[in-house]
C-alpha cells in the first residue's frame, strides 16, 4: 500500500537486531485516518472470505483490529496477555515475544471463540510469526476456522509469512520490509 510505505520511509527509524520502530504513527502516537485507510484496503483484499468475527492481539494490534472490524460490522476478540481470574471457559496457548525475547501465555473465552466463528487475524506486525500461530492454537482449539491473516507491516526477512503462507493460510501484508540492514528500510 502505496500511503503506508511512504509513510514508513519518512518516519520509521530502525533499531539493532531487526526492530523497525513505527510509534509516532502506529504503536505510541496513532494515525487514524491511515489507520482507517489501512483497514479498509485490508477488508478488500479480504472481501472473497465470509468473516464473522476479527481477532488480535493486545495491545499493539487492537487500532487496526477494531477498524477492520467496523468497516465488516463483525465483532473483535482481542486475546489478552494476562489470565484474568474472572474469565470463564478459558483458552490459553504461549506466544514467544520477538521484541521482548521471552514467552508468554495469550487467552480468550471459549465463550467468545466457537466453532461456529470464522476469524480473520489482524495485527501490527508480522516478524517470525509466533504471534499468529498462537492465534492459530487458540483457533483450533475452539474449533473455530482461520480464514486468513492481516497485517500492517511485515519484515520479509524474517520468516513467519513464508512458514504461514506454505501452511495455505492467506497472509496479506501492506507493506514488506525487505531489509534492515545498516539501518537503512528496504521496501519489497
Ligand atoms: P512475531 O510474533 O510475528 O514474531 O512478531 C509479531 C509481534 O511482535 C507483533 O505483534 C509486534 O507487536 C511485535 N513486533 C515484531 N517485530 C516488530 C518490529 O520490528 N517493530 C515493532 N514495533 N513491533 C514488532
Amino acid at each position: 500500500m502505496k500511503e503506508l510505505k511512504e509513510r514508513i520511509l519518512r518516519d520509521g527509524k530502525c533499531f539493532g537486531g531487526g526492530i523497525l520502530k513505527v510509534d509516532n504513527f502506529i504503536n505510541h502516537l496513532m494515525d487514524p485516518i491511515l489507520m482507517r485507510k489501512m483497514a479498509k484496503e485490508l477488508v478488500r483484499r479480504f472481501s472473497d472470505h465470509q468473516i464473522n468475527k476479527v481477532m488480535t492481539i493486545e495491545a499493539s494490534g487492537i487500532a487496526p483490529a477494531i477498524m477492520v472490524g467496523d468497516y465488516l460490522n463483525v465483532p473483535v476478540l482481542f486475546a489478552k496477555k494476562r489470565t484474568p481470574s474472572t474469565m470463564e471457559n478459558m483458552l490459553v496457548t504461549e506466544v514467544f515475544s520477538f521484541t521482548k525475547n521471552q514467552s508468554y501465555s495469550v487467552c480468550v473465552s471459549g465463550d467468545y471463540l466457537t466453532s461456529n466463528d470464522r476469524i480473520l487475524f489482524i495485527d501490527d506486525f508480522l516478524a517470525n510469526g509466533n504471534a499468529a500461530k498462537g492465534i492459530l492454537d487458540l483457533v483450533e482449539q475452539a474449533g473455530a476456522t482461520l480464514e486468513g491473516m492481516g497485517f500492517l507491516i511485515e519484515k520479509g526477512f524474517q520468516s513467519g509469512g513464508e512458514q504461514l503462507r506454505r501452511m495455505g493460510i492467506h497472509i496479506e501484508s501492506l507493506a514488506i520490509i525487505d531489509n534492515l540492514d545498516n539501518c537503512t528500510i528496504t521496501l519489497r
